[in-house]
């Protein structure tokens, strides 16, 4: 059996190690003392704490529920609900606001109606840009009010220069008779993924990270910081130590050309490090009860731009009493900031604690899936692989990062 090293036991690594584990002798490196990565929960004051987003499940591919459910009791051990989203407008408004106008002013809903007529007789150009879209898809008023206010704030970023392929299969487009029928009639939205979504009873998504590291062989506490490929024997040696015939990383592109003892991504190196990217401050706190899943802030009077009520996800998230919830700040937050910031956010948080995690969204720029790509021909001709969110540079959800993992997989197993 060929030997396979994989780097990063997050979501990514161990869905490639599963789906290879009885083709390959499969050995996993994750630094950290638990598996998860991102999806990586702890117990404070009774509390779960996401220290990273409020991770839910749900997939639009079903090779990928298929695979998942395969590890877990659906009925047994998750809940399913159905999102309970709002935006909070100085009152909460539903989620997407374009199909909850009636919530909304008369002033503002003479607006809306008005420009989404006007952009449905428009038939313009295909819109370049993040900005363009917005304004294209949902009218001046709406953009202004909450998309724009919303989405800078997390992403920090004039949206002229978002690139709509980052965001792909996350944006909601809606035609205007669409918007207008799901008002009159109060449809809910069931296009996106996490309309409808599933969370484990107990423990978070750490219970799925938990269940997923079984059956492999994973060394905790094991940051790989060194490779290198004999050119002679053509193995790999993972931090002078084990050797492999392959080697697939699942960490963070910009620590790969560091690890290489000899860099064959040198000429990359440079544009590597420019790859853009957001951090997140998560703030676990306890609020006000609410049956809300995620309430979304375009107001920019604080800096947070969304509650996630992670207490109402399961009642076992809760010490008995309380609600908990994290609210999420892009970028780093000093303790003595959020806690000022804290005092003007809807539904009275009360800070437990928090956690600044550097990498949580990588930024695409128009040309970041060329270069990937171009990296990803050099690695492979030396049997090196990448998978995940930051080693493909890609806006992953958990499922998409199971789905990329199950395709590279295939062609290995094809092979
Ligand atoms: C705020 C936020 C909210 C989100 N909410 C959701 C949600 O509700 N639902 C959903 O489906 N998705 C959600 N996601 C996306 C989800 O978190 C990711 O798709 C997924 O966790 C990516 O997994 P990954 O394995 O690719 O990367 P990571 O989770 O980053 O895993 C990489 C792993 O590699 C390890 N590693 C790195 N370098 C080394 C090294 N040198 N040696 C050893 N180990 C190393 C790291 O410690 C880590 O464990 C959210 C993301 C964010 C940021």
């Amino acid at each position: 059996m060929k030997k396979i090293a994989i780097i990063g036991a997050g979501i990514s690594g161990m869905t490639i190690g599963h789906c290879l584990k009885n083709n390959y002798d499969v050995e996993l490196f994750e630094k950290d003392s638990k598996p998860g990565g991102l999806i990586k929960c702890d117990v404070v004051e009774g509390n779960l704490y996401h220290m990273v987003g409020g991770h839910v499940f749900n997939s639009k591919r079903q090779d990928v529920l298929d695979w998942f459910w395969s590890f877990f009791d659906k009925e047994k051990e998750f809940t399913k609900s159905t999102r309970n989203a709002v935006a909070f407008m100085e009152k909460p408004i539903g989620y997407p606001v374009e199909n909850h106008l009636y919530q909304m002013g008369d002033d503002i809903i003479k607006k809306v109606i008005n420009e989404l007529l006007e952009l449905s007789l428009k038939k313009g150009d295909n819109p370049k840009n993040f900005e363009e879209f917005l304004k294209k898809q949902f009218g001046l008023t709406l953009y202004e009010e909450y998309f724009k206010p919303y989405n800078e704030k997390i992403w920090k970023k004039d949206l002229s220069k978002v690139p709509l392929s980052w965001l792909e299969g996350k944006l909601p487009m809606p035609e205007v008779e669409e918007i207008i029928y799901n008002n009159i009639k109060k449809e809910q939205e069931t296009k996106m993924v996490h309309s409808t979504f599933f969370y484990p009873k107990n423990n978070g998504s750490q219970f799925l990270a938990n269940r997923l590291a079984e059956g492999l062989n994973i060394n905790l506490n094991t940051p790989v910081e060194t490779l290198f490929k004999n050119d002679i024997t053509k193995k790999w040696l993972v931090n002078s130590d084990k050797e492999f015939d392959i080697v697939i990383f699942a960490g963070n592109i910009k620590a790969l050309p560091l690890m290489l003892e000899n860099n064959f991504l040198n000429e990359y190196q440079e544009n590597i490090e420019k790859l853009d990217f957001h951090g997140t401050t998560s703030v676990l706190c306890e609020i006000n009860v609410n049956d809300f899943s995620w309430i979304y802030l375009p107001d920019t009077k604080f800096d947070a731009h969304r509650i996630i009520c992670t207490g109402n996800f399961s009642k076992n998230n809760n010490r008995e009493g309380i609600l908990s919830a994290t609210i999420e700040f892009t970028d780093f937050m000093s303790e003595a900031d959020l806690k000022e910031q804290l005092k003007n956010i809807p539904f009275a948080p009360k800070y437990i604690d928090h956690r600044y995690t550097k990498y949580t969204y990588p930024i695409q720029d128009v040309d970041t899936r060329e270069f990937i790509s171009q990296i990803k021909k050099v690695t492979e001709k030396n049997e090196l692989y990448l998978t995940g969110r930051f080693a493909e540079w890609e806006y992953y959800n958990m499922d998409a990062a199971m789905g990329a993992a199950m395709d590279l997989s295939d062609t290995f197993l094809k092979n």
